[in-house]
């Protein structure tokens, strides 16, 4: 493209202009929005855009992709065009701007005639910079030329991941958005998304035609957030006991299948939990009214199948469970993702077992052979793909190497912390090596020798316990050498140890209705001592001061290393210690909960935690003061400034 080119020669002799540019965005995000730094790329996101350029940014969620393109499009003359998948999404990011002042529209195929009127009257008016479409609506011929007479700046693709088959979303609207890079060769395109496969980077580029783009990669670590993975054992008092960790505050259970979320929801709730199911089975509208009791803080937890999530923008979620495996790597990046979307401290925890593999892959089978009878075709290497997603999962999921280190490089980025990431249970020493590992793995692996390599982990594990089971008998497994070799240890113990050594890729299991295990190579040299194996102990619960320190003050130390290791793209509000006054936060979040209400808003577009923290913690008591804490635009200085100063003054 001709003028695109120009522009860039531009810029290379003008840094001048780049400066200029740069403050002026950054005068405005702090005008706006109350935020006096910008975070790792988002200034490079917005000079691109700002530039005219292509982009593909691939931040973190929680990153703040958001402002990278929503600032430039109110500097720049023209319209921005938001495409992003979900109306919930949109919806939540127009009340957002709204909040702090900003104008902004959205059209989609759900409006009536009417709505639309309105919209383009407002286009006519030229009062909107922004506008958010959705993907079905803008495949309609003739919507964008019609967009062009008022001056088409710049297109954004929300979510662009939604593009490739590759990413875990694949939505097929998508992929016609390619077609708009012939219909207005001029306007530029920036691509915004979490995913990070290189995969689906280079298909993102391709599929919507980018030419020379900007391509800015911020890292994939969320540094808030703490990881901790426990076999499954009691599922209701695991659950319970992370939910307790995190009273009054905001959680996701995750539960494989709707009979588990039906089944849970309920015990939560009898051990006084005020939560909510969400699943594909439930009507609509209680679907509706669940998540947004969850979004306007009315109760704390959603127990939700994986249907549960897309669209979900409240961004104090404290923790997130997965009652069971995920579904992927991927997956579980962007189900806990969820959590601590504002930087502040959050916790995921992961109950596993080797029974979810075959849950998972009894679903599949299902969904396949149900498709299959609606004659839909199956794609045999998608099926493949899917398991070997599964495996790679269950593989993390046993492993005892460093959570974030492991996703870090799982999506190609570089892990650099030789002291360890200091918030995963690896790291924390939650997980205690077994002394004895080698012998304990070779007992192991001999009895699935002994076994013929014809049976299963729970039956296995009952011959090394010495179990006088059924099976056993007819077997005539009790009259094997390993019978019973550990019988100072339980089932959940030996399964725990079966698991890691299927982690480790010492033991496979087998495809197919019998998940038996064999020994792979690598197992047979562990077997004979010729390679170092190390096990760990089941984990105990992990102690935290968080719950001891409530009611009273809070500290929020900064993690370890994180201070020093932050790679770009990184969330780092969370490395600040603040100390605030915990009651001063309850009441100024019931506060924002009451004027929330009022407005018809979910509380978290009044102001995030953080902004109550500062507030918490330096008791502001004039507009003036008010205005330096982080989140406090001017529209909010204006409109609410008032009421929270009087609460503040008030304890
Ligand atoms: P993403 O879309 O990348 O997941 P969002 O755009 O939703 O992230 O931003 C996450 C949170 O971070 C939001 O609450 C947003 O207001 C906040 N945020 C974004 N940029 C900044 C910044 N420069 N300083 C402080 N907070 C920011
Ligand atoms: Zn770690």
């Amino acid at each position: 493209m001709e003028t695109g080119e120009k522009e860039r020669a531009d810029e290379q002799v003008e840094p001048e202009l780049q400066a200029l540019r740069l403050g002026a965005l950054q005068e405005l995000v702090r005008r706006v929005w109350g935020y006096s730094e910008l975070r790792p790329l988002q200034a490079e996101a917005m000079l691109a855009g700002l530039g005219g350029r292509d982009a593909l940014v691939v931040l973190a969620t929680g990153g703040g992709k958001s402002l990278c393109y929503q600032a430039p499009a109110l500097l720049r003359e023209g319209l921005t065009v938001v495409l992003s998948p979900l109306i919930s999404l949109m919806q939540d990011q127009i009340a957002g701007l709204e909040e702090s002042g900003v104008q902004a529209a959205m059209l989609t195929s759900a409006q009536g005639l009417s709505e639309k009127r309105d919209v383009f009257q407002r286009l006519r008016a030229g009062g909107l910079r922004l506008l958010f479409v959705s993907p079905e609506r803008f495949v309609v011929p003739g919507f964008f030329e019609e967009l062009s007479a008022f001056g088409l700046a710049a297109l954004v693709v929300d979510e662009a991941h939604c593009i490739s088959h590759w990413g875990h979303d694949f939505r097929p609207e998508y992929r016609r958005i390619g077609e708009l890079r012939e219909l207005l060769p001029n306007v530029p395109i920036q691509a915004f998304t979490a995913t990070a496969t290189p995969e689906v980077r280079a298909d993102i580029v391709r599929q919507l035609g980018l030419r020379e783009p900007d391509v800015l990669v911020g890292s994939f670590d969320r540094p808030n957030l703490t990881y901790r993975f426990l076999p499954r054992a009691d599922e209701a008092e695991q659950v319970l006991s992370v939910i307790r960790r995190h009273p009054g505050e905001a959680g996701i259970v995750y539960c494989l299948r709707r009979s588990d979320v039906d089944s849970l929801a309920p015990k939560l709730a009898a051990a006084g939990i005020r939560c909510l199911p969400y699943h594909a089975g439930l009507s609509p509208s209680t679907r509706q009214s669940n998540q947004e009791r969850f979004l306007s803080e009315d109760i704390e937890v959603i127990v939700a199948t994986i249907a549960f999530g897309m669209g979900i923008d409240r961004p104090d979620v404290r923790f997130v469970v997965h009652a069971s495996l995920p579904k992927g790597v991927e997956q579980f990046a962007q189900e806990t993702g969820r959590a601590g979307r504002d930087g502040l401290p959050s916790e995921c925890v992961m109950l596993y077992s080797g029974a979810d593999f075959h849950g998972w892959r009894n679903l599949q089978e299902r969904s396949h052979s149900d498709a299959a009878a609606r004659g839909v075709e199956i794609d045999p290497l998608e099926a493949e793909r899917s398991l070997a997603r599964l495996s790679e999962m269950y593989a993390f999921a046993t492993s005892a190497t460093c959570r974030h280190k492991f996703l870090v490089q799982h999506f190609g980025g570089a892990w650099e912390q030789p002291t360890g990431c200091g918030a995963c249970d690896v790291c924390l020493g939650e997980l205690a090596p077994l002394p004895d590992s080698v012998r304990v793995a070779q007992m192991i692996l001999s009895c699935v020798v002994r076994c013929q390599q014809r049976y299963g982990a729970g039956h296995v594990a009952d011959v090394l316990r010495g179990a006088s089971t059924e099976k056993i008998r007819t077997c005539g497994h009790d009259q094997l050498s390993t019978f019973g070799l550990l019988r100072d240890h339980d089932a959940r113990e030996i399964r725990h140890w079966i698991e890691q050594l299927v982690g480790l890729e010492h033991l496979r299991v087998a495809p197919g209705q019998y998940p038996t295990l064999a020994l792979t190579q690598t197992g047979v040299e562990v077997m004979r001592a010729q390679r170092p194996v190390t096990l760990f102990q089941l984990p105990v619960t992990p102690r935290t001061r968080k719950a001891a320190a409530r009611r009273g003050r809070v500290e929020l130390r900064p993690r370890a290393g994180a201070a020093a290791g932050v790679e770009p793209g990184a969330v780092i509000d969370s490395g600040e210690e603040l100390v605030y006054d915990a009651a001063l936060f309850d009441r100024l979040r019931a506060l924002r909960r009451r004027l929330a209400k009022e407005r018809g808003v979910p509380p978290y577009l009044i102001f995030g935690d953080r902004s109550l923290q500062e507030m918490a913690a330096t008791k502001p008591s004039s507009l003036e003061e008010l205005r330096t804490v982080r989140g406090v635009g001017e529209a909010k200085l204006r409109d609410l400034g008032e009421a929270f100063l009087a609460e503040i003054s008030r304890g």
